[in-house]
């Protein structure tokens, strides 16, 4: 299959949109990262994102939207939460978790009884949707285990081939995923934590809302349980800043005859060693963290990055740091 590279142009948009209602899967930029969209309402065209990501199948999908009347469409209530979450922070880098109305094919839910559904920010994202006039179906247009693309090339490097189109957008500002959001218990809880934290939402609802990370928990939302972000060369994940230990381990690795590279806040400290600079905030960190995994993939032969920001937005870094890590922590 020949890969088309569309523009946001109205002419490619109505390509784009088009190739949607045909059945055909189209990447698009968001604000988090690219994602892989497919007609929600079309069974088959769903079942084959799984395909075209070699994604398990018991992974649900979130369904994106570019008009909050889509969302009775799709979820069966919206509760005074849902409202407050809809109302505030929609569209944004939040996804939330309704139960579902029938439409709604248990191949996008993995049979749960709930529902994913999220308004993106992105500008691109929206007229995007607005052109393919049906409820999207889109998680990360990746391979299923790799970083998430958040360029359009990056798509391309996991997608060509095997996708009708990629929107050729602009780079994702976000570069992590939205937060996802639990609503249909008796209390919300966040199922992935992103750039929506724990602590807005709080604020917002008036009540604790937790993170459920646990492995070891009831996995309610599939994705968690999974090999995740990781880069195709073995990676180890520092917390503590501390400059000797980490060029303790690049020299080891040196000795060994590897050709590692220190990820890290100040490359300055590190002489002649490879670095790369992660990021000077934690939106920086966050914004080129896949960008960076994928680029030094290429150049290196091992990964040690450093990460050691306690902000409150520095969970959902860690939450993919640790991922692509294999949780291989030193
Ligand atoms: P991705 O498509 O890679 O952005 O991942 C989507 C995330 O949303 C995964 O972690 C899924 O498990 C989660 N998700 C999608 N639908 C549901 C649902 N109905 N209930 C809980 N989590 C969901
Ligand atoms: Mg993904």
């Amino acid at each position: 299959m020949q890969t088309k590279l569309l523009q946001f142009t109205d002419e490619d948009l109505r390509i784009a949109g088009q190739l949607i209602r045909d059945g055909k899967l189209v990447a698009f930029p968001t604000e988090t990262v690219y994602g892989l969209g497919a007609n929600a309402l079309d069974v088959a065209a769903v079942k084959s994102t799984y395909v075209a990501k070699g994604r398990p199948s018991d992974n649900p999908l979130i369904v994106h939207v570019w008009h909050k009347e889509q969302i009775l469409d799709i979820a069966e209530y919206i509760s005074p939460d849902a409202e407050k979450v809809i109302d505030n922070l929609m569209p944004g880098s939040v996804t939330i978790v309704l139960p579902k109305k029938s439409v709604i094919d248990d191949c996008i839910t993995a049979g749960l009884p709930t529902v994913a559904i999220r308004m993106p920010l992105s500008v691109q994202a929206r007229e995007f949707l607005r052109y393919a006039d049906v409820p999207v179906t889109a998680p990360s247009a990746n391979t299923s285990s790799r970083p998430s693309p958040t360029t359009w090339q990056r798509v391309a490097e996991d997608m060509d081939g095997k996708i009708s189109a990629i929107l050729c957008g602009e780079n994702c500002q976000v570069g992590i995923e939205s937060t996802v959001l639990d609503l249909t218990g008796d209390e919300p809880r966040i199922l992935r934590p992103g750039v929506v934290t724990s602590e807005m939402l709080s604020e917002l609802l008036g009540k604790p809302v937790p993170v459920i990370t646990d492995p070891k928990s009831k996995v309610n939302s599939p994705g968690v349980k999974y090999k995740h972000y990781a880069p195709n060369v073995p990676m180890a994940l520092d917390l503590t800043a501390d400059t000797q230990k980490l060029a303790d381990y690049y020299d080891k690795l040196v000795a060994e005859g590897r050709n590692p590279v220190l990820l890290v806040e100040h490359p300055e400290l590190f002489g002649a060693r490879n670095t790369w600079q992660i990021g000077q905030t934690d939106q920086a960190v966050a914004q080129n963290l896949f960008e960076n995994l994928r680029l030094l993939e290429k150049q290196y032969d091992y990964i040690i990055a450093s990460y050691s920001s306690h902000t409150e937005f520095a969970d959902s870094i860690l939450n993919r740091l640790i991922r692509s890590a294999s949780h291989h922590v030193i």
